[in-house]
């Protein structure tokens, strides 16, 4: 093993040097995405370990796609010259990345916004601030003294929010503001006013 170093970028966990991209394009939402459909696209594919390359077909009609390590015939990656699913998976094949599952990847990600000085700032949450302003997100019921809410959600049930838990399965997976929580929080700020 020569010396490299190990280091993951998006879900690539990069094993052996690929030198062929600078490592913090595959942190891209949109390479992440491509990253996960590497692994669960059902092509087929058949690899040629000495040169490198492999030769991808879909389930459809479509032809076969010549994928290299820096490139592949796809629209995919003749439209945007960054990796495509085939590329990664070749990279997978060849053992030069190992793409990682999401929940380790999440959990990275969560762990570190929730040291963040600025939990609020975080585009994830900016996101679920402002969809705390729809209509849909409106509270059934307020409870001022409780500083708590009921929120009409998608089950039989209501959620139950405080300021800082929910029921929803957003917060029950994230254990950072919800929606709800956003909204109950400009509800209690603007009865003080
Ligand atoms: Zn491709
Ligand atoms: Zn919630």
């Amino acid at each position: 093993m020569d010396n490299v170093n190990k280091s993951t970028f998006g879900r690539c966990h990069i094993i052996k040097n690929w030198s062929d991209w600078d490592n913090s394009i595959h942190s891209d939402d949109s390479q992440i995405d491509r990253q996960g459909r590497s692994m669960t696209y059902p092509f087929t594919f058949d690899v040629d370990k000495h040169t490198k390359t492999a030769r991808f077909s879909s389930t459809s009609i479509l032809p076969f796609y010549e994928t290299t390590l820096t490139s592949c015939t796809c629209e995919d990656f003749q439209s945007r010259k960054l990796p495509c699913k085939h590329i990664y998976r070749l990279a997978v094949e060849l053992g030069y990345i190992e793409i990682i599952k999401r929940p380790t990847f999440d959990k990275e990600k969560l762990d570190t916004l929730k040291n963040s000085a600025d939990i609020d700032a975080d585009p994830d949450q900016i996101k679920r601030q402002k969809s705390s302003m729809t209509s849909k997100c409106k509270p059934t019921e307020i409870n001022y003294a409780d500083e708590s809410a009921l929120f009409s959600g998608s089950g039989k049930s209501p959620y139950v929010t405080t300021l800082n838990s929910c029921t929803c399965r957003d917060f029950v997976v994230r254990k950072l503001p919800c929606k709800h929580i956003y909204r109950l929080r400009y509800e209690l700020n603007n009865c003080n006013k």
